[in-house]
Order: structure tokens, then sequence, then C-alpha cells
């Protein structure tokens, strides 16, 4: 793994009269980047809900005929990557059940917590997990629950979940989107610019792509309502701290959104200036690993004055079934992916940044290409401290064995890779660019210093195999 894997991104639409299928493809190509594993999309008529998931990127599970056979008036979709259970076709979302009160599709960006406790309680008083997803576990509850309505089934099963949780349901007649009260996964609101309609997505991207006006965040704990009637909210559960993974900012999240009242791109620049101050270095260029490493690259230019060039060009068309080279061509892997500018680069200096660093391998590889190319030294900068714990709210760092910072001093870390300096933002440098609000951020990751705490059975993805 040498980038962090985002959990999942989530869109709904509520606009009677509108192609509702086609908008909620659109949004979830737009969340393509949160999920790459399989995608979904459940459509409610008022009578009944369709459902069509399957594995892939959107374009290959949507590849036919399956967005011109679904008709309604509502719909939610979900892309993938695995955090709890394995990548199979039974775990993609949405989910979409029976219950007393009907039907009811869900989909789940985060991960809870405890949900091995829950998912033994529940097993143990008589329900049926057909998944191995933590997601499956919230629809048992909500069930279970439901003689109440479901609004006060979800307010009461928000009293048992822990950890992380953005929700977008839908009934045959209305969408409901949900944040935990931590506020850990970005969840947003729009407006359709006609005003014929709502949206609700992961990211404001989405809202941008189907023609939405973005109108607010989801707050922490609160849950939205959207029917026939309009747009309503409840507070489902009191708002904890505030707990945004600040991973978003740095890496998951797509530039051009903006979470919770900062605009990533912007965010990502003042992280490659605040870079620039902490660690000075004499360089001819400054190069950004691409796409992850630009916003931050050209932050750290501004700020230095070193010309700020595209060193090394993504071909941007290998495509997620690309076959891994066999051992003795490995180099191939990143070679195919990303080639350095010669005409540029050779005899100078560079300045290398990107936005952080999980194994290491692959900047290895790139520092060996920038050498072979005649690059005389390589400054690898990281627009974020060393992650040094692992993630159980959502993002999969796997174990801490496979994080090179947790493993090595920086100094050996640098000699790993190959470069001539190694630097990483510090997570003061990194906080201050969110002023008065640099405590609203999760960033256990790096601190080691959980909001919500992680008992021994949250193992990870395997969790409720
Ligand atoms: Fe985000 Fe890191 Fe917190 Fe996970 S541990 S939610 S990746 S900041």
């Amino acid at each position: 793994m040498e980038k962090l894997k985002e959990a999942c991104g989530i869109f709904g639409i509520y606009a009677p009269g509108k192609d509702v299928a086609r908008l909620t493809y659109y949004g979830l190509y737009a969340l393509q980047h949160r999920g790459q594993e399989s995608a979904g999309i459940a459509v409610a008529d008022g009578r009944k809900i369709s459902l069509y998931k399957g594995m892939g990127l959107v374009p290959e599970v949507f590849g036919g005929q399956e967005i011109d056979n679904f008709s309604g008036h509502l719909a939610i979709g979900h892309v993938r990557y695995s955090t709890t259970g394995a990548s199979q076709p039974i775990n993609a979302q949405p989910l979409v059940f029976r219950y007393s009160g009907g039907m009811i599709g869900l989909a789940h960006n985060g991960n809870l917590t405890n949900a091995a406790e829950l998912s033994a309680s529940l097993t143990s008083t008589g329900s049926v997990f057909q998944t191995t997803t933590d997601s499956e576990v919230i629809v048992n509850l909500i069930a279970r629950y439901s003689q109440t309505g479901l609004v006060n089934a979800l307010m009461k099963c928000m009293i048992s979940l822990a950890g992380a949780y953005s929700l977008v349901i839908l009934t045959e007649n209305q969408l409901l989107a949900v944040r935990d009260p931590y506020g850990f996964r970005p969840l947003c609101v729009g407006e359709l610019e006609d005003a014929q309609g709502y949206v609700v997505a992961s990211e404001s991207c989405a809202l941008d792509t189907v023609g939405a006006r973005f109108i607010r965040d989801v707050a922490p704990g609160e849950i939205v309502i959207i029917d026939g009637e309009g747009l309503a909210s409840v507070q489902g559960q009191p708002g904890r701290k505030n707990a945004h993974c600040i991973f978003e900012y740095i890496y998951f999240a797509r530039p051009d959104s903006c979470l919770d009242g900062f605009p990533v791109n912007q965010v990502r620049r003042l992280m490659g200036r605040r870079l620039a101050e902490e660690y000075p270095v004499r360089a001819d260029l400054v190069i950004p690993v691409p796409d992850s490493g630009v916003s931050a690259a050209r932050g750290y230019a501004e700020a230095s004055g070193i010309p700020f060039e595209e060193g090394l060009m993504k071909n941007r068309y290998i495509g997620r079934t690309f076959i891994q080279p066999s051992q003795d061509m490995r180099d191939l892997g990143v070679r195919l992916k990303l080639n350095p500018a010669r005409e540029i680069l050779a005899g100078k200096s560079v300045v290398m940044v990107d936005d952080s660093l999980v194994r290491g391998t692959t900047s290895g590889k790139i520092v060996k290409m920038l050498k072979e190319c005649g690059v005389k030294e390589v400054h690898l900068l990281l627009s974020s401290p060393p992650i040094v714990h692992s993630c159980y709210y959502g993002i999969d760092t796997s174990n801490r064995g496979e994080l090179i910072a947790a493993q090595k001093p920086i100094e050996e870390i640098r000699r790993f890779i190959g470069a001539d300096g190694l630097h990483y933002l510090s997570l003061e440098g990194m906080l201050d660019i969110f002023g008065e609000r640099r405590n609203d951020f999760c960033t256990a990751c790096f601190s080691g210093d959980y909001p919500v705490k992680i008992p021994s059975s949250a193992r990870g993805k395997d969790a409720l195999e």
C-alpha cells in the first residue's frame, strides 16, 4: 500500500421529475477517488426500492442499460473501498433491506469502533447478518427500533453507535443524511439550481458536478430529512468535540471540494507555504509528485521563491486493472505511472513535494528515477507529519508494521528512500493553518490522540469476518 486508502463516498438525491439515477451516477463519478472497489445505486419510486451494484469503478459497474432501467424520484449511491469486511460483491453498498416499516436503503462512509460488540449482541438476540460490513450493524439496529418511526429509530441507534459514520438512507419516500456526533467523515447538503430538489454528498465537488448549490455541511450528530415537505433537521445526538478527519485535507478529498468551511486546495497550499517556512532548502526547482503533491508544491514555491515546474509527468490512463509487473520489472510499475521531464531536471537540485509517506517504496523508486536522469539532489518534503498510528475511523492504514515512520527514525527513512534530504511538516504547523478551529480535527494517525477510544475488538477490516 503506497497511499492510505479512503473508505467510501456517498451520495443522495431527492428530485421528483429528474433522472435521479443518472444524477447519482454522475455524483458517484465525482466521488470515485474515495473508493474504487465497488459501486452501487438504489432508487425509490414511492412504492419500492430498486438496487444495482457490483465490483469495479462506477463506469464499469454501470456500463450498460442499468441506469435506464431505474425509475423513481429519490436515490442514494455509494463507492467503496473496504475498511470493515472483505472486498466481495455481497459487501458492496447500498444495502437494501425490508423491515417492519417497509423498505430501507443505506450507504455508509466511516468505520464503527464497536461493530464487533454490537454485532455479537444483535446476533445473540436473533438478528441475522448477510454481510461482514459494519454498515449492516446499523441496518439491524434501525430495524430493531423501527416501531417508533425511522427518525426516532435513528436517534436511538446513534446512542449505541461509536466511531465514524456519515450515512445516506432512503425509504420509499424519504431521503435522510446522518453524521456522527464527532463529524469524522465529511457530508454536505446542496440544492439543485432550479430549486427542484436536494442533494447530499461526501464532498462538495459532487454537488458541483450535478449542478447543485452548496447549502451547508451536515452538523455533527445531525439528521437531515428530505421529502415532499422539503428539508428538515433534528439533532440526533448532541455534537461532541469536533473531530473532522484532517487527512481529508492532506490527501483524500478532491482539491476542488470545500469541507467544513475550509477549501481543500487552499489548505494544501498553506501546508506547502508552512513547509517552506519550517524547512527552507536551497534548490533550483520545486516539483510535485502528481497529483497529490501539486497544491502543496505550489505553496512551497510561492513562499520560497523557487520556481515551480511539473518535473514528473503522470500517465492518467492507467486503470485499476493494471497488471503489476513481475519482480524483475518492478521499477517499470512506477515508470508507467510517472516519467521525469529530463530536459527540465538534468543537473538541477530539486525540492520534491508529496502529501504523505506510508511505506516509502514508491518514493524511493521516484528518487532513483530522478537521479538516473541526472538530477543532482532530491529533497523530499512532505506536507503532513509522520504517520505513526493506525486509523480506526474509516481509513485503511492496515497495521502499524506497514507504516515506515512507525518503524524507523527519519534519518533511516531518508537513507531508505535515497533522498538527499527528508522533512515532514510539523503537527503544530499543520494545525496553525486552521487558526481558531485548530482543535476541530482528528489527528490520531499522527498524534495517537484518539477522539473515540478504540476497543481491542476493533482489529481492522476483518473484525466481522
Ligand atoms: Fe483521519 Fe488519521 Fe483520524 Fe483516521 S486517524 S480519522 S486518517 S486523522
